[in-house]
């Protein structure tokens, strides 16, 4: 056995954590009980007190039950940052039901997948992007669309205006009533039965090499087992007050900037859209002290014209993952503002991290040491032998934050897990090593994934919808290095012989963003004369991504 990493933990923490067995939603009443006007969300200067949150959210849950929304019945969110968001997360739990988050920026195709796909029954959504969910609704299994709009929760400041107008509603269709009407009209039903804690809470969608967008299924537990150790990493209390720019959609943002500071009683300052003149005034205004990011949006803060002049003092911890943040920006942001940025490391597969830095003690380009309660091993992909310290191999994770399996999906599940020594443990599909301190670190993929600035794009998803357009014989999708978005994508398409030299490249591209979210697209296009196959007649993929890494060094 390894036992490297398990010699450096920091002192200060408990090698073991106690989980609550309770409902994730017990984390809102018992910070409601503790703290009830205390500010649990501050959005555009609209303040929302734990009193008012634990409300709306049995309210909302009262809602569900009124619409006969209960057990087990997955709800969609497909939503921006808002307030609406976490009243409409807790309020599905509460009323027993299984929350589907879902990237706003999905197209109506890709939405419809993933809305049949978990059988969702309700559609949580925002007037500005509702009209999507409406026009697709026939073709799911949809019943209900609650439709809220930005202008519920503001009378906004002066200072942190909304980045966006308000939609007017009556451009939805008839039925799509008003949200806090909505809440406050409910008849205050209570569910008929307890919540487990190990019940089914939440059904994040992944891709990966299929193509096909996957559930993976999260129970109450799985999700509070990351959540503490979030808050601990992150030295959590009552007086921590977070800046939430991270999607909550995606689990990272999710664990990291509502979830750990709801548990910990502590204040989320709430913007619906990354701005960074916004950002800057919120930790200035509200003196933030956690800002958990990517990398992106660093490098656009630290490239702010008057940076040096704005008051960052306030944060004692600014950290990320879902991608390695570059050494450079990590220094810039040292000498800035005197703080190291702690990288961090998850899957949706893990709810969010299982790797994180210490704080006082994080390593650059490293994805840190395990969580509390994560056996990490590094093993070899052939033998499934585990390696010493310093050998490459793939991370494999046994942990309690660990998914159940795939929604639906028996074969994928069965994919994604090995055993070893009689414990299952997930494949990550990344290449890692250990140093001799316990520290982990990445530096490749098994999977065939593209990294564009902590989006996961998954080529074989990709390569799926490029070959509905009519001039493409072959494609073949592949990540190019960038020094800033980590990848870029990039498409290596065969024409059919009657569209050579009728298509161009921009003509391609523009029909692609119509086709698919603004980030998975290919913004570099090459035409070829054929790709490069195996004896088998596969496409080397392998070939072409090498190719385009050694070209970016070359240059
Ligand atoms: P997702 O399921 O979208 O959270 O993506 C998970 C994947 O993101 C991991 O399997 C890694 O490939 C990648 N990832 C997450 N954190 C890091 C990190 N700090 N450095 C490099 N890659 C990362």
């Amino acid at each position: 056995m390894n036992t490297a990493h398990y010699k450096f933990w920091p002192a200060r923490l408990p090698h073991e954590l106690y989980y609550p067995r309770v409902p994730l939603y017990e984390f809102v009443e018992t910070s409601a009980r503790r703290y009830p006007d205390k500010e649990a969300i501050i959005y555009y200067g609209t303040r929302i007190s734990y009193r008012e949150l634990w409300d709306a959210v049995q309210s909302f849950a009262a809602v569900m039950i009124e619409l006969g929304v209960g057990r087990g019945d997955r709800v969609a969110l497909y939503l921006q940052n808002t307030p609406h968001f976490l009243i409409s997360f807790f309020g599905v739990l509460r009323a027993g039901g299984v929350v589907v988050p879902v990237n706003p920026m999905l197209t109506e195709e890709e939405l419809k997948f993933i809305l049949a796909d978990s059988g969702a029954v309700a559609v949580v959504t925002t007037a500005d992007i509702g009209g999507r969910v409406f026009n697709i609704k026939k073709e799911t299994s949809v019943r209900e669309i609650l439709v809220g709009d930005y202008s519920d929760y503001l009378p906004a400041d002066p200072e942190l205006p909304l980045p966006f107008p308000a939609q007017p509603r009556r451009e939805l269709p008839a039925g799509a009533g008003g949200w806090l009407d909505l809440l406050g009209t409910s008849k205050g039903s209570r569910p008929s039965f307890d919540v487990d804690n190990g019940d089914l809470a939440m059904l994040p969608y992944t891709s990966g090499s299929t193509g096909i967008p996957k559930g993976c299924m999260h129970s109450h537990a799985t999700i509070i087992a990351n959540v503490i150790s979030s808050a601990v990493w992150h030295n959590m209390v009552s007086s921590s007050t977070v800046l939430a720019t991270l999607p909550f959609f995606h689990v990272t943002g999710l664990v990291h900037s509502a979830l750990a500071p709801i548990y910990a009683g502590g204040t989320i300052v709430l913007l619906s859209r990354w701005e960074r003149e916004a950002a800057i005034k919120a930790i200035e205004k509200y003196r933030c002290t956690v800002w958990t990011n990517i990398t992106t949006m660093v490098i656009d803060l630290l490239n702010h014209p008057e940076i040096t002049n704005r008051d960052l003092s306030s944060l004692l911890i600014v950290g990320g993952g879902g991608a390695p943040l570059p050494e450079t920006v990590g220094k810039k942001l040292y000498e800035l503002t005197g703080l190291k940025f702690v990288e961090g490391y998850g899957m949706t597969e893990t709810i969010s991290q299982t790797h994180f830095n210490p704080p006082d003690r994080p390593k650059m380009q490293c994805i840190g040491i395990p969580d509390f309660g994560v056996d990490a091993r590094i093993i070899d992909i052939d033998t499934r032998k585990e390696l010493s310290t310093g050998e490459e191999g793939e991370l494999v994770i046994n942990a309690p934050e660990v998914m159940l399996g795939y929604w639906n999906r028996p074969e994928e599940t069965e994919e994604a897990f090995i055993e070893i020594e009689g414990k299952r443990f997930l494949r990550t599909g990344d290449i890692c090593y250990l140093d001799e301190e316990g520290y982990f670190f990445v530096i490749d993929r098994s999977k065939r994934m593209i990294n564009a600035a902590g989006f996961k794009v998954w080529p074989a998803e990709v390569e799926g919808i490029l070959y509905t357009h009519p001039a493409v014989a072959e494609v073949c999708v592949v990540g190019v290095p960038d020094p800033v978005r980590v990848e870029n994508v990039k498409a290596f398409v065969v024409l059919r012989k009657e569209y050579e030299g009728k298509l161009t490249g921009e003509e391609f591209i523009a029909w692609a963003k119509e086709k698919m979210a603004a980030y998975r697209y290919p913004r570099i296009i090459e035409f070829v004369a054929a790709l490069p196959k195996s004896g088998t007649g596969k496409v080397q993929w392998r070939q072409l991504q090498q190719m385009e890494r050694e070209r970016v060094v070359r240059e």
